[in-house]
């Protein structure tokens, strides 16, 4: 989730300093026709984790590439390095970094043009990882060689690190840092414009249930099945549970009369087929919703786990199915935590962000409902587990519920000061090549500026849109992708030429 906040009183002018100029004007002329070919040949890798082939035959797509714009290339293992040297030899010269990453998301069969073929129409690139994350790798080597060609002395040398695996086990940089030296500083183009100062601290919330459900003169069913969701950061889209009753076919048809005459979230469906079996007479619900990253476009889901449990309140008889549903009802009132009792603001962060994100039987055959919580600086770690701890008792006692409690609270968010060195050249450098003067953004999801020292997560979205990464159809439109690079040019000729920045992090 972005929530990039308007500062109207910004005054920078919207004009590219001087030597920049012909940095920008080179692009467009000779470069700009290149952008659409090269992200459309890249998008046909299938860099999918797994997939060896596609990442060895995109290594050596990349490696040549580089090589033909001139660019130096050497292989370090996970990570791939692009070099643009300081004018007169890197000896001495502050290194600049700019971090991508070549894998992709998997697809799943829903898209409605082939994945992986880097389809153009009606003014967008669309295919996997488009956005997220070859289209920045593609627009890095442009600007890179832009400044190449036309730019003034470069006084750091520009290094595009690409990484394998952030989509996955994530362990590229890190396996990258035991035996290479680090940026002096870094920017990831793997994010949102104009600079992200916050990335929240990433949660998990397990409760489990063993308690069987007890039918009732009134409710003679019990809960056969119930399972929702893929995995703790995505939207639900999915969410079926299956009624059993040993008083035949009657009560369940009635059911699903009433069920199915009561509002449904919106955005959400429901189907209802009921098997009339004699005494296994079973009726089974399904909600469809809408899936999506839990972290970065949250609220662009629909949630189908919450929208169940909505619709099932009050037809449930007692029992852990019923008290795991109550659950995601309360924890599901909003996106934002409310029902938790997470109700704290920042003026700069917002709110945390909750997805009620999946609920499964575990193999000891108990139930379990896990929630993804992204918290902010004023609550998160020890002090967020104690006051969900806390919040969950008195929920269960209410209810002669039994939940054992589980998760992870062990990440923590990652600040910087919207005042430091750095984030202020960066919003000037992105207001003078837009002319826009949007507010520093915070990330509901984690980037490599997490596991890189000195590293800041820096476009390469822009506000007001919501993100496609992860999504299907995932698409970047053409011009984002010409303004993208024009603010990568503006932001190199200042960062990597002239006095280089010294303490970045500091105000
Ligand atoms: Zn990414």
């Amino acid at each position: 989730m972005l929530l990039p906040l308007m500062i109207p009183s910004l005054l920078w002018a919207a004009q590219p300093a001087q030597p920049a100029r012909l940095v920008h004007d080179h692009y467009d002329r000779r470069l700009a026709p290149r952008l659409v070919p090269l992200l459309s040949e890249v998008i046909r890798f299938p860099t999918v984790a797994g997939n060896t082939k596609a990442w060895t035959d995109q290594k050596a797509w990349l490696q040549k590439l580089a090589g033909d714009l001139g660019f130096e290339v050497r292989d370090a293992g996970k990570v791939m390095e692009v070099d643009l040297p300081a004018t007169g030899g890197r000896a001495g010269a502050p290194v600049l970094g700019l971090l991508v990453h070549g894998d992709v998301q998997p697809v799943d069969d829903h898209w409605s043009i082939p994945p992986f073929s880097g389809t153009v129409k009606d003014g967008r690139v669309l295919g996997r990882g488009a956005a997220d994350d070859k289209g920045p790798m593609i627009q890095a080597l442009m600007a890179m060689k832009a400044l190449k060609e036309a730019g003034p002395a470069r006084t750091s040398t520009i290094r595009l690190l690409v990484g394998s695996d952030e989509e996955s086990t994530n362990t590229d940089i890190t396996d990258y840092l035991k035996t290479n030296r680090p940026p002096d500083f870094s920017l990831v183009l793997d994010s949102a414009f104009p600079v992200v100062v916050g990335e929240k601290a990433w949660n998990a919330l397990t409760l489990a249930t063993q308690r069987p459900t007890a039918p009732t003169a009134d409710r003679p069913w019990t809960v056969a099945a119930l399972e929702a969701g893929l995995a703790t950061s995505i939207v639900p889209d999915r969410a079926v549970i299956r009624l059993t009753s040993a008083a035949g076919k009657d009560p369940l048809a009635a059911l699903r009369k009433r069920l199915e005459t009561r509002p449904l979230d919106a955005g959400c469906r429901a189907d209802f087929s009921l098997t009339p079996e004699g005494a296994g007479a079973s009726l089974t619900v399904t909600v469809h919703g809408k899936a999506a990253h839990g972290g970065v476009n949250l609220e662009g889901g629909r949630n189908a786990l919450v929208a169940l449990a909505r619709l099932l309140d009050g037809e449930l008889p007692p029992g852990g199915a019923d008290d795991l549903l109550a659950f995601a009802r309360q924890a599901g009132r909003d996106l934002y935590g409310t029902g938790l009792g997470l109700t704290e603001t920042d003026p700069l962060w917002g709110r945390c962000a909750v997805n009620v994100a999946t609920l499964k039987p575990e193999a000891d055959g108990s139930l379990k409902l896990t929630l993804n919580i992204r918290a902010t600086p004023k609550r998160y770690g020890s002090a967020l587990e104690a006051h969900l701890r806390q919040m969950v008792a008195e929920f269960a006692t209410a209810r002669h519920a039994t939940f054992s409690f589980g998760g992870f609270f062990g990440d923590t968010p990652l600040a910087f000061d919207p005042q430091s060195r750095l984030v202020m050249r960066l919003m000037a450098d992105y207001a003078r090549a837009t002319g826009r003067a949007d507010g520093p953004a915070i990330s509901g999801g984690g980037t490599y500026a997490k596991r890189m020292p000195h590293a800041i997560a820096f476009g390469m979205w822009f506000p007001n849109r919501p993100y496609p990464g992860h999504d299907v159809d995932e698409q970047v439109p053409i011009e984002d992708l010409h303004r993208g690079v024009h603010v990568l040019i503006e932001t190199l000729a200042d960062l990597a030429c002239g006095e280089p920045l010294k303490e970045p992090f500091k105000p």
